[in-house]
């Protein structure tokens, strides 16, 4: 077994977490390694936001729209230690990002290029900062001694007097986040919250559904009850294997949670802002036929499936009986969404769960069970809504547990 030097702070996985606590452990005046199995690594960033990744919410998101098992009170201490204004101005001074806001969407891109510019640009500051980079890399295990043993896959082990775990989640496990990253926190005495698939489209409907493929349309989506209700509102897609879009995306990971305890939670959609009463009025007996009333606010396809479904296709709103004008409305206001699964980890943009935040402190992201050992990252136990959020966390986390493992 091989030796090699010491090191001040390893840092497993140099994905933008990593990177970002890279960069402050070095610019604190530590000797810093990043050591990640792909070649090059942050190979995520490239695929984001469509490869134009969309590096930033534009707006602060409330911390509570960050999922997590942790308490909403350890969030906003984490999310609120780096205000976005300045993460803003780290990432166009130092890190050297012309950066674009897109104020529909609410979204902050690149100005040139996408993913790949940023990848490249934040492991050329990094290495700028003195942090020495080794690729190809895959580490298999940290051993706990005084100085932490970081273990190489082919038995070479690296030493250094602390290690920042920021190996990611379980997500499109072909960019190098395979979930090993939990084995090891594990192993070491760590509580990790099960890991799902979040950010993540559903498959399920009726082939009727799947010809609508292509059509989007804001709605919003509920699931749960009383203090676990969830609404999301957002673009709906409908796709060939099932629904996608925002909305979907950020509302999946009930589905895919449920799935472990064999569940499957009732998720449903109001299809435009209207609530009953308003349908009501809008519905009230008329003249006209019921298919054409609802042509003047949803899109023709999706009125046509509506009322195909409720078989009511040729209706008249003066003939409508009470009993289908309330099923009419139901179906308008609370149409239960025939998903059948969540997608899996190939397509899943973020890993829900992982390193409990409650053994995590909060100000440094230091292990309260292993000494020397640090998280960032992906690889805790929280996940932000499309649009910027999920970056964010690993700038934030990134920067607290580089300044904290500098600093100890
Ligand atoms: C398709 C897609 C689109 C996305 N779009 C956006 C977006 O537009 N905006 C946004 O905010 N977020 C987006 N995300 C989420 C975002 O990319 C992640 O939240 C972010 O990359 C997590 O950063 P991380 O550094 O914690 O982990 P990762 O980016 O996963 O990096 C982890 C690194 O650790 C390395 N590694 C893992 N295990 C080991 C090991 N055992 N040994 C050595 N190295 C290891 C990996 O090779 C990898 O380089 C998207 C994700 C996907 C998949």
């Amino acid at each position: 077994m091989v030796k090699t030097k010491g090191y001040d702070v390893a840092i497993v996985g140099g994905g933008p977490a990593g990177m970002i606590a890279a960069y402050h452990a070095a610019r604190s005046g530590s000797r810093v390694l990043i050591i990640d199995r792909m070649r090059p690594p942050g190979q995520k960033i490239l695929l984001s936001g469509g490869g134009r990744c969309n590096i930033l919410p534009l707006r602060l998101v409330d911390p509570s729209a960050y999922v997590s098992d942790s308490s909403v009170n350890i969030l906003k201490k984490i999310i609120l230690s780096w205000p976005l204004a300045e993460v803003r101005a780290f990432l166009s001074g130092p890190i050297g990002l012309k950066l674009i806001d897109k104020r529909k969407t609410g979204k902050v891109f690149p100005l040139f290029g996408g993913g790949e510019e940023v990848r490249n640009h934040m492991l050329a500051v990094v290495r700028q900062s003195g942090v020495e980079v080794r690729t190809g890399s895959a580490v298999v295990d940290i051993q706990p001694s005084q100085r932490r043993s970081v273990v190489l896959e082919n038995g070479d082990s690296i030493v250094a007097e602390r290690v920042i775990l920021a190996t990611g989640g379980m997500s499109y496990p072909q960019t190098g986040s395979d979930g090993t990253g939990f084995e090891i926190a594990r192993r070491l005495g760590h509580s990790i919250v099960d890991p799902y698939p979040a950010l993540v489209s559903l498959r399920g409907g009726s082939p009727a559904h799947h010809q609508l493929a292509g059509l989007s349309i804001p709605v919003t989506l509920s699931t749960g009850e009383g203090r676990s209700r969830l609404s999301v509102c957002g673009d709906f897609l409908f796709t060939h294997r099932g629904y996608s879009g925002p909305a979907v995306l950020n509302i999946a990971h009930v589905a895919a949670r449920a799935a472990d305890a064999d569940e499957s939670p009732k998720i449903e959609v109001a299809w435009s802002d209207r609530g009953a009463e308003e349908w009501e009025e809008i519905l009230a007996p008329s003249g006209k036929t019921v298919r054409g009333v609802l042509k003047e606010s949803l899109p023709d396809r999706l009125v046509d499936l509506l009322l195909d479904e409720l078989e009511l296709t040729n209706a008249r709103l003066a003939t409508l009986t009470r009993v289908d004008r309330k099923r009419l409305i139901a179906a308008l206001t609370h149409y239960p969404l025939p998903w059948r699964r969540a997608g899996g980890w190939n397509e899943a943009e973020v890993t829900g769960g992982g390193v409990a935040l409650s053994e995590v402190e909060p100000r440094t992201m230091r292990s309260r069970i292993v000494p020397q050992l640090y998280f960032c990252g992906e690889i805790l136990d929280a996940f932000g809504p499309i649009g910027g959020t999920n970056f964010l966390w690993s700038f934030v986390t990134g920067k607290l547990a580089g300044k904290g493992a500098a600093s100890d």
